[in-house]
């Protein structure tokens, strides 16, 4: 019998902890087999201030059990996920059906060791379109990945529930209703999930300018209600108009000169941070874009970011008034690159660094000695973002010369970029290599801003990402064979071979619109990515049974992958090849293919993303019919 006790005044975290342990062991072993386990959460045995830390010793010298103690709650539900682990289970995805858990023998039990998170924020932001399930299925797996925080953007994440249920982008699927009331209610049962997992929870970000505007921001959706005219002198001056930019609240941005908005910004948040005493990280980030700043004589006077620091101030004066110790993140991003020139946060040790190089390229992992990259001057509302990564990097020097604390990294590998990685390794490797080197940018850990549903051909980026987050030594190249050896057991070597071809051959770049659209280069590249899929379809093939059935969800999946590749490369190719019409028509075919297969594939393949990205960034065009 299988035994896993707990001190009585233990959490809900490390009862959870003991009943995924209890769980997952009476499925691995043999019933008569006689197993105690304690748990405990105890931060007296670890270094002060540590990361999440555990030991783990189980049936050591002949013992008949042993003890699994954390540095905190989370750490023992952490350690209870890497000894299975250590025990052969394999939690490949965020999707359920998508782990494996052996059979295993007394003899396998035993280990004595002892691990150290690498970084303190450990983390992913919700983006894309999600269903319920999708993300409390994400929720459930990030601990089992090594992950510790999970980021709910906006008041609510209404947005992302909302372009799912609606079956944003996808003509065959029925719209289902969803209103921000669902969000709300939807939003406790995220949280409850992530806090019984010990996550840290981050919220907001985006939105605020919309509500000092006075309109309920929980998307980027045009406003609807007309307040414009009671709130119109705090709306930033753009060509000598304050208007919606481009109707989009989200993406408006404030006079921050007017001491009203200014007034109405710190308000909302003070309320906020006071309404959500069990919000970890409160981020609090200007519009959703760049040049869209006030042109008011008073706020040319001074820089986006100096004002930025004032309003941050402000906040922190009024957090500290009513007592509220809720820690603001703070964004570097678009003009907010440009550190200020004059201001200083007064109280540092309130505020979280978060630096998102928002238009890096992908090609290409951080280089640090970009710090010697001179900043670009400014120029109100004619910036460009920088793509180049030692120009990013030059931005955030400059701001960690003005604030020390800690502060971590906000990237998008999984949001956007990844649809232009067709192999998914050349990006697991891209992330593996950036959050080895955040010890030397100076910051403590990264959160990726991502679609949830990112797991195509499979999640080996994400998870890559987490166990790197976690032990930042850990041996890709072995984790990689290992993740492939998991999914594709005797043929792993021959899809881990295929899919770095496709990654060879595909572009982050130039699916992203970061590149020339004609480019005889990367026409040449797609012909030979349809012709490598072509030449593997023997090999996937072999796992399909004669009823059609397949032998895992992982083969299916790669088989969906391929035909999507083909069409996807072919689109591409004529693209690249300056044969725009072509190329839409081409584009329409694998839009075809993906919607009607999305409910097949729904947890691997966000339509509604790769659609929006392949339309707003590779420049592809719906024909009119
Ligand atoms: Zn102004």
């Amino acid at each position: 019998m299988i035994e896993v006790h707990y001190n009585a005044k233990a959490s809900e975290v490390v009862v959870f902890a003991a009943e995924e342990l209890t769980a997952y062991l009476e499925r691995m072993l043999d019933p008569a087999l006689d197993l105690e386990i304690s748990l405990d959460s105890d931060s007296s045995v670890f270094a002060a201030g540590c990361n999440d830390s555990f030991r783990v010793r189980i049936c050591a010298d002949g013992e008949n059990g042993g003890t699994i103690v954390g540095s905190n709650d989370r750490s023992v539900l952490l350690a209870v996920y890497d000894y299975l682990q250590y025990l052969g289970c394999r939690f490949l995805m965020p999707v359920r059906i998508c782990e494996i858990v052996p059979r295993i023998g007394r003899e396998h039990l035993a280990a004595v060791y002892e691990k150290q998170a690498s970084y303190f924020h450990r983390g992913v932001c919700i983006e894309g379109a999600d269903s319920f399930e999708n993300i409390m299925d994400y929720i459930a797996w990030l601990p089992k990945a090594g992950f510790n925080s999970f980021f709910l953007q906006f008041k609510s994440p209404y947005a992302f529930l909302h372009r799912w249920y609606s079956h944003e982008r996808n003509p065959y699927a029925e719209e289902e209703p969803y209103t921000q009331e669902d969000a709300q209610r939807d939003m406790v049962l995220f949280e409850q999930a992530a806090k019984k997992r010990g996550l840290l929870v981050h919220k907001a970000g985006h939105g605020w300018t919309g509500e000092v505007l006075g309109y309920q921001t929980v998307s980027w959706d045009t406003g609807a209600e007309p307040n414009e005219e009671q709130y119109r002198h705090r709306m930033a001056m753009i060509g000598g108009r304050r208007e919606l930019f481009h109707g989009i609240p989200a993406n408006t941005n404030l006079c921050y000169h007017n001491g009203d908005a200014v007034d109405a910004f710190a308000a909302l948040v003070t309320k906020y941070a006071r309404e959500n005493p069990y919000m970890d990280y409160l981020h609090v980030w200007l519009a959703d874009t760049h040049n869209n700043l006030c042109e008011c004589e008073d706020c040319c006077k001074t820089t986006l970011s100096d004002q930025y620091v004032e309003l941050l101030n402000e906040i922190d004066r009024r957090l500290t008034q009513e007592g509220l110790k809720t820690r603001i993140v703070f964004l570097l991003y678009q003009e907010l690159l440009w550190p200020p020139e004059v201001s200083r946060l007064e109280n540092p040790d309130r505020f979280v660094l978060m630096f998102a190089p928002i238009s890096r390229t992908f090609e290409k992992s951080y280089e640090l000695d970009g710090a010697q990259t001179a900043l670009p001057e400014f120029h109100r509302n004619q910036v460009t973002l920088p793509v180049n990564l030692g120009e990013n990097m030059a931005f955030l020097r400059a701001w960690q010369k003005i604030f020390t604390g800690s502060g971590f990294v906000y990237d998008y590998p999984l949001g956007r970029a990844h649809y232009g990685d067709f192999g998914y390794v050349h990006i697991a490797r891209v992330l593996n290599a950036d959050i080895r080197k955040l010890d030397e940018m100076g910051l403590d850990g990264y959160i990726s801003c991502q679609e949830l549903r990112a797991a195509f051909p499979n999640a080996l980026p994400n998870y890559v990402m987490g166990h790197t987050l976690f032990q930042k030594n850990c041996p890709v190249e072995e984790l990689i064979r290992e993740y492939y050896r998991a999914c594709y057991d005797a043929d792993a070597k021959a899809v881990l071979d295929y899919l770095s071809r496709l990654s060879e051959l595909s572009s982050c770049d130039y699916v992203n619109g970061k590149s020339a659209r004609c480019d005889a280069d990367i026409a040449a590249r797609m012909e030979e990515a349809v012709r490598c899929c072509e030449a593997f379809a023997e090999t996937v093939r072999r796992h399909q049974g004669e009823d059609g059935a397949w032998e895992s969800i992982y083969w299916e999946v790669l088989e969906y992958h391929r035909n999507y590749v083909i069409l996807f490369a072919r689109t591409l190719k004529a693209l690249a090849e300056g044969d725009q019409a072509q190329a839409d028509q081409k584009w329409e075919i694998l839009r075809e293919y993906i919607c009607k297969n999305e409910e097949k594939y729904q947890p691997y393949l966000d339509v509604y993303r790769v659609l929006e990205v392949t339309q707003n960034y590779t420049g592809l065009h719906r024909q009119k019919s």
